[in-house]
């Protein structure tokens, strides 16, 4: 009697419906993915927040979901290496509060899905920076701690030489391996290696890399030594067009020690920020052959409305200097990503999170301006039309995952699945 009702009831289910293969197909757009060589049309399925498959025709009817991107590209979703974030504290004058941005504010409407702070912690406020920020953020935040235990709280802070110490800070980032990537030293204003030398003790001790702002010039300090001598390969040389620290030497060529450096390992990152970048020192550098490894913004409130912007405006900036779209490309995805040892970022990989950013390459009259407020021309300028994160639709400039108004029901709501869309706060 019971089985038969078991039975019986078996027999009257309802067949389920197929579940798709894929939660969201991004169809025919021009994929860039250095890390698999592949510069191209390809189609990009989705599953379950990881990339699922990059082929050259996937069925769209395989998914929940599929846009045409006919026309842009598909690029892994940006990895901004050099940003300031730690925006909660109420410090004013202090990059460990006012003089930080919130991540989201900025991040996805450009593409950037990854972003690592450059030092506004150290490793006596990291963990109050992780709970108020890093938690809170739908970007992924990343950071290096600052070789100084206070952070990046302005020069009484940053000069002091007797709270730069090595072991609590590797100890910090070995306790936070999944978020601390390397150790910042910056804005030094004193002669002294200190700072240098102890910030690479630090990543030693850690196993991680060092990122360096110069701070002032010595000329007891000078930057082949720093390049050829106290760097390690692997760590990381930012705001490498400033001009600030002989980055040309007087005759106008690239600082010898910039050379060598590039020969041992050492890496060149752009951090344009509020005051490095200047058109006078990137042309004639990348004319002589010596282009960046990786594009970063260093954002915060001082850079975001000034030469910088964004990273899509630095990119167009490489464009305007007559570089590739798949190595301006390369520089702000694949590269940065294996620089803070995160290979599973920048990349479309099978596997590896569909963190993704989609831009269109406009063409028109554009202009770009460094530090100075000195302009160049330039006839491209990158857009970011739609950006996702772990999978989901994050930023959607123009709509292109979503229906006309007018093809819906009378009193619609909310239209996506939270399978593959976090557009709409409210629950379907
Ligand atoms: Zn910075």
């Amino acid at each position: 009697m019971i089985l038969s009702i078991i039975l019986s009831a078996l027999l009257l289910q309802q067949p389920a419906a197929p579940q798709p293969a894929y939660d969201l197909i991004l169809r025919g757009g021009h994929v860039v993915d250095a890390k698999n060589q592949i510069s191209g049309l390809r189609d990009v399925a989705i599953k379950d927040g990881k990339i699922a498959l990059v082929a050259e025709h996937i069925d769209a009817s395989q998914a929940l979901k599929s846009v045409s991107l006919k026309g842009l590209y598909v690029t892994p979703g940006l990895v901004d290496i050099h940003v300031h974030v730690y925006a909660s504290t109420g410090e004013s004058r202090s990059y460990a509060g006012d003089n930080s941005v919130w991540p989201d504010g900025f991040s996805f409407r450009t593409g950037v899905t990854t972003v690592a702070d450059a030092g506004s912690s150290g490793y006596k406020n990291f963990e109050d920076f992780k709970e108020h920020v890093i938690n809170r953020s739908r970007t992924r935040v990343l950071a290096f701690i600052n070789i100084v235990g206070a952070g990046m709280r302005g020069p009484k802070f940053e000069d002091n030489l007797s709270d730069m110490d090595a072991a609590p800070a590797a100890e910090m980032a070995k306790k936070y391996p999944d978020v601390i990537v390397g150790i910042k030293t910056a804005h030094y204003s004193g002669p002294e290696w200190t700072p240098v030398e102890n910030a690479v003790k630090a990543g030693t001790l850690a196993n991680i890399p060092v990122m360096v702002d110069f701070g002032t010039n010595w000329p007891q300090r000078p930057i082949d030594v720093l390049l050829t001598q106290k760097l390690r390969p692997g760590d990381i040389y930012t705001h490498c067009y400033s001009g600030l620290r002989d980055e040309l030497d007087g005759t106008g060529h690239v600082n010898k020690g910039m050379i060598e450096g590039r020969k041992r390992g050492v890496i060149f990152d752009v951090g344009h920020g509020g005051g490095s970048f200047a058109w006078r020192i990137a042309v004639p550098a990348i004319q002589q052959g010596f282009t960046p490894d990786s594009i970063s913004s260093d954002l915060h409130i001082g850079s975001m409305n000034a030469g910088m912007k964004d990273m899509l405006n630095i990119m167009g900036k490489f464009l305007a200097m007559g570089l590739p779209v798949d190595d301006v490309i390369r520089w702000s995805t694949w590269n940065p990503a294996r620089e803070i040892h995160h290979e599973e970022l920048g990349n479309l990989s099978v596997g590896s999170p569909a963190d993704i950013a989609v831009l269109s390459l406009e063409k028109g009259h554009f202009g770009f301006t460094d530090m100075y407020g000195a302009r160049m021309d330039g006839t491209q300028r990158f857009e970011c039309q739609l950006t996702i994160r772990n999978g989901k639709i994050v930023y959607d400039l123009n709509g292109l995952s979503r229906p006309d108004w007018k093809t819906l029901p009378k009193g619609y709501l909310e239209v996506g699945d939270p399978k593959w869309d976090s557009l709409n706060s409210r629950k379907k």
